[in-house]
């Protein structure tokens, strides 16, 4: 079923707990749970113990790469962690983060989420002046570019401003040195990333804020596009260096809200569950239509369905249960047998739905393979009807800032019309939230939004 999504880009996680020696990995190994969801492939955690930095990283979940006995060996007060998936060099081991690299300061790591879109001029440029590069990833090209602004600049986090500069793209950061931990967000602010404190006065840096709920810190701010952030080894105080903000204007990626973070999040000032049902309330406006009940489809469809529920007045039903033990797909299934991998891991609730006239709400649309499936799996359970509601508009474009959306031409809405997808997912009506009401889904979002692979509006060439 996740193949036919746009996949996460990655989740990091930073943290700098003076009291937290016994505990810091530990922590950044719950922090690194409650980002899961930005990436599956690898993951990793670099703890700092009085300036001697270790680091344990592999392939798999988070649970599968780390133990209990990790933590005993890794004591410190500073951490960052990385879980990943690959938009840029592929899921092989030595792309797992974050990357620890020994440079003319000593040791530093860094873990990024995003994607750097002068990747290929700046490798050529490091390449000519005899670079060895140990991995295919873009995350390497932004060290590199920290480690030669180090030379000439008066700290670490100078340098990662100065690097900035060179940087085009997304990229939310988390750089560890031997003293300080730093948090980084382009300038446009593509990805997530933010702040939090415990009552211990622990700071936590995050993709997103479940991930500060998981260690018992409470937000604090967001970084802000273009930011750079610091604190120090034996300091309670963050410094901020903003020479790079306010430089374009900012554009959070407005699919965060839809499908990517997590609901109990809240990003850029906006609650991520409330986005989704305001999704939802926009759909029922917008798209009207007679049905018994409105399901949604676990787990981004959800929300929305409440919101389609409430605003359209027709009674919500539990559509489907998912079964929650696939975490991920081991075996490929053949064509022949992908209805029944759906059916395993989405069971519609036959006694619900059989007779009804249902909508059904889901995030979004990539290639319909699996719409269809779901669509057909309501109707043999008895559907009298079945109208689609997507919380997005359609895709259209390909996405360059850290998210794996195909080309154009595995796009299903860039390739047919929208009566011919509708055909295509056996549905009886089909709609999508429209372009005008998406950005109304944050109001409460202190930032404007990329919306590129809807509108075509690149927010950078
Ligand atoms: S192109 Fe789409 S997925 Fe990519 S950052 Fe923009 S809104 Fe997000």
């Amino acid at each position: 079923m996740n193949s036919d999504k746009p996949r996460e880009e990655c989740g990091i996680f930073g943290i700098y707990d003076p009291h937290g020696n016994g505990d810091i990995a530990a922590n950044v190994y719950f922090g690194l749970m409650a980002l899961q969801h930005r990436g599956q492939e690898s993951c990793g955690i670099a703890v700092n113990n009085d300036r001697d930095i270790t680091y344990r990283k592999g392939l798999g979940l988070v649970n599968e790469v780390f133990n209990p006995s990790f933590f005993e060996e890794l004591k410190g007060d500073m951490a960052i962690g990385h879980v990943r998936y690959s938009t840029h060099g592929d899921g092989r081991a030595e792309n797992a983060q974050p990357l620890v690299l020994n440079y003319i300061k000593g040791i530093f790591a860094v873990a990024h989420n995003g994607n750097i879109l002068n990747y290929d001029e700046l490798k050529e440029e490091y390449s000519q002046s005899g670079s060895i590069f140990q991995t295919t990833i873009d995350s390497e090209i932004i060290a590199y570019t920290i480690a030669k602004e180090r030379v000439h600049s008066r700290s670490v986090e100078e340098a990662v401003s100065f690097a900035m500069k060179k940087l085009k793209g997304a990229y939310s950061l988390v750089v560890m040195s031997p003293q300080k931990v730093i948090a980084a967000r382009d300038p446009w602010g593509f990805r997530p990333l933010c702040v939090g404190k415990t009552k211990n006065g622990a700071y936590v840096f995050a993709s997103e804020s479940c991930a500060l709920d998981a260690v018992d810190a409470t937000l604090v701010r967001d970084v802000l596009p273009g930011e750079v952030v610091m604190i120090k080894r034996g300091k309670d105080e963050l410094i901020s260096d903003t020479t790079n903000c306010n430089k374009y204007k900012s554009t959070m990626c407005i699919f965060e809200y839809i499908y990517f973070a997590r609901p109990d999040s809240i990003i850029g000032g906006q609650f991520v569950q409330e986005a989704r049902r305001r999704a939802g309330g926009y759909l029922a406006k917008q798209a009207p239509v007679p049905a018994d009940i409105v399901i949604g489809v676990p787990d981004s469809g959800i929300s929305a369905a409440k919101g389609y529920s409430t605003e359209s007045g027709i009674p919500l039903e539990e559509g489907f249960v998912k079964n929650r033990y696939i975490a991920r797909t081991f075996i490929r299934p053949t064509q022949a047998s992908r209805e029944s991998a759906v059916r395993v891991k989405l069971n519609p609730l036959r006694e619900r739905i059989a007779g009804k006239r249902v909508v059904m709400v889901d995030d979004s649309i990539v290639r319909g393979t699996t719409c269809k499936r779901i669509v057909n799996l309501l109707k043999k359970a008895g559907a009298a009807e079945v109208h689609v509601r997507i919380c997005a508009p359609p895709f259209l474009n390909p996405c360059y800032f850290g998210t794996d959306i195909p080309s154009e031409k595995e796009l299903i809405a860039h390739q047919y019309t929208l009566d011919e997808t509708r055909r295509y997912i056996n549905a009886d009506s089909l709609e999508y939230l429209s372009l005008e009401n998406l950005p109304k889904i944050a109001p409460d979002a202190k930032t404007d939004f990329c919306t590129a692979c809807f509108s075509n509006d690149y927010p950078v060439s």
